[in-house]
């Protein structure tokens, strides 16, 4: 079959590459200049700046993609386990070293309150319960509501109805353990107080398989991937950017696509990997899609939008890890501003990435490479970006400065930023949700935007805002349930291996 993926975000490359694998011919249309959408990279001043994500779980999804290519992941790409996964520091001075040390972690807890000890332990068994339950689900298609009444005692016995946050202060007293074990779900887009305790599954994910780091950055995975995909005969086109799913309405089918610049591109098959919300509103007419009408993609809730500054700096700062999560004075109330007032708080909890305390190629020598991100309201508030960006952006680095990197306006030597805007502008998304449809129960699995449209069977959809969710595990699984829809051959018959070009 002829398949056009729309979008080259890791559920994109993802779909594109099993399909192209199971023996279709697959386009990508991409509409930015490289592939990885929330995955893009900023060059500047001789930095390596991953724009989205960082923190790689679940390394064998990514396993599999490369062997689909009959080779392994390590002939395209070196993944490096990091110690710790990540700081996670507090106002009072505190530091939790979060690794995958089973010891480390309860000496740890034991440290912040001895009480907690045992508490913590009964935490992680939930965890591993968790796991079990819903880490098979995640590359499994809801497509009726059977599928997911069949999950129900599962659910019902692992207390998905209780958020993450409800689950961590059952079982730990401290507040600041508290937030250790339940700020996961913001990695993905959800609110720890209504996200479901699915989510507590990331504690066992990270602690068994760990928190990798693509070497060379986040960005060497998508071209990594990129490759994977044209090895396999794939084509991916750039600053294509789809203006129309062109439909066969008498038929119920899609036919293709149609480019903003003109161009058609003819399919017997589409996949959609942009944001699913703002495909339904702007890419089909109201009347192909009776299923999934405007009111309806408006009425769901949307994840929060990232405030994110780039820079780099003269200097090293050697006492930071790659990863830091910064709690600012509330969380509690600061996720509520956030994710239900919508409004611009005047204090924040960030990340912090230092991606050279890993791999130094990522900046000029004797520099870091950084990222910091602080999570805002999506655009459905009524913040004026324009008007307090460099206000909100001073306050943030007058806060590093001032805790954590001395004298750190004097080093800055390259900076940019990204506010809600680019997310609605640049990445297409409803609302410049970072995230697409809030990862709360009502919203998942069944419930969740279908990874096959219900009025055109030939018209699929890969990526954050389809089920299972968003984040790189997510999405890429996302990807396998659409390839298996599609279907094709099971196994590709390999061809003696291509000279490879990445290593
Ligand atoms: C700042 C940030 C940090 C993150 N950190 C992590 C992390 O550390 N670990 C993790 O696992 N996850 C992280 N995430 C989440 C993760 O990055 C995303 O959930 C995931 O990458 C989204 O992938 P996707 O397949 O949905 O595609 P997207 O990345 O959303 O890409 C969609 C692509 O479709 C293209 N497109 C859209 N509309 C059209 C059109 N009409 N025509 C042509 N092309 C179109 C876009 O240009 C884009 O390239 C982070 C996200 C952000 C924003």
């Amino acid at each position: 079959m002829r398949i056009v993926v729309i979008g080259s975000g890791f559920g994109g490359l993802a779909a594109a590459i099993r399909l192209q694998a199971q023996g279709h011919d697959v386009t990508i249309v991409e509409k930015l200049d490289k592939a990885g959408g929330r995955g893009y990279v900023f060059e500047q001043d001789g930095f390596t700046f991953d724009a989205g994500p960082t923190i790689i779980t679940a390394p064998w999804l990514i396993d599999e993609l490369f062997a689909l290519t009959g080779r392994k992941t390590e002939d395209y790409i070196k993944l490096v386990l990091l110690d710790p996964f990540y700081n996670i520091r507090f106002e009072d001075g505190s530091v939790f070293h979060y690794n995958g040390d089973r010891d480390a972690i309860v000496r740890q807890v034991g440290e912040f309150n001895p009480d907690d000890v045992a508490g913590y332990l009964k935490f992680r068994e939930k965890a591993w319960e968790i796991f079990n339950v819903g880490m098979p689900l995640i590359d499994k298609p809801f497509l009726t509501a059977g599928s997911m009444i069949k999950m129900l005692p599962d659910l019902i016995r692992t207390r998905s109805d209780i958020s993450v946050a409800a689950l961590a202060d059952k079982y730990l007293k401290d507040e600041r353990l508290r937030q250790v074990f339940s700020f996961h779900p913001l990695l993905v887009g959800g609110n720890p107080y209504k996200t479901s305790s699915m989510y507590a599954l990331i504690h066992k994910l990270e602690q068994q398989w760990g928190v990798l780091f693509a070497m060379g950055g986040t960005g060497a995975l998508v071209r990594a991937l990129v490759q994977a995909f044209e090895d396999l005969g794939g084509t991916i086109r750039f600053e294509s950017e789809v203006k129309e799913i062109t439909v066969d309405a008498a038929r119920k089918r899609t036919t293709g696509v149609k480019l903003v610049s003109g161009e058609v591109f003819k399919a017997d098959a589409v996949v959609c990997n942009g944001d699913v919300a703002q495909a339904y509103r702007t890419l089909l007419p109201p009347e192909v899609r009776p299923s999934m009408s405007n009111a309806k993609v408006e009425r769901m809730r949307f994840s929060m939008s990232l405030f994110v500054i780039y820079f780099g700096t003269d200097r090293k700062y050697e006492d930071i890890a790659h990863h830091e999560i910064i709690m600012g004075p509330r969380y509690k109330a600061l996720l509520e501003d956030i994710f239900e007032k919508k409004i611009l708080a005047d204090d924040f909890s960030l990340y912090l990435h230092r991606p050279t305390a890993t791999d130094p190629s990522l900046a000029p020598p004797g520099h870091d490479c950084w990222y910091v991100l602080s999570p805002v309201p999506h655009l459905g508030g009524d913040v004026d970006w324009a008007a307090v960006g460099d206000r909100y952006r001073d306050r943030i680095m007058g806060y590093l400065e001032e805790r954590y990197m001395p004298e750190l306006s004097k080093h800055i030597v390259s900076e940019r930023r990204i506010d809600p805007r680019y997310f609605e502008t640049n990445l297409n998304s409803y609302l410049g949700s970072a995230f697409g449809p809030e990862p709360v129960l009502t919203q998942s699995a069944y419930m969740r935007p279908h990874n096959v449209s219900q009025d055109i069977p030939n018209l699929y959809f890969c990526g954050a805002g389809t089920h299972p969710g968003a984040g790189i595990p997510g999405v890429i699984s996302s990807g396998k349930i659409v390839a298996e829809l599609i279907g094709g051959a099971p196994a590709r018959a390999l061809a003696p291996a291509p000279e490879l070009s990445l290593r």
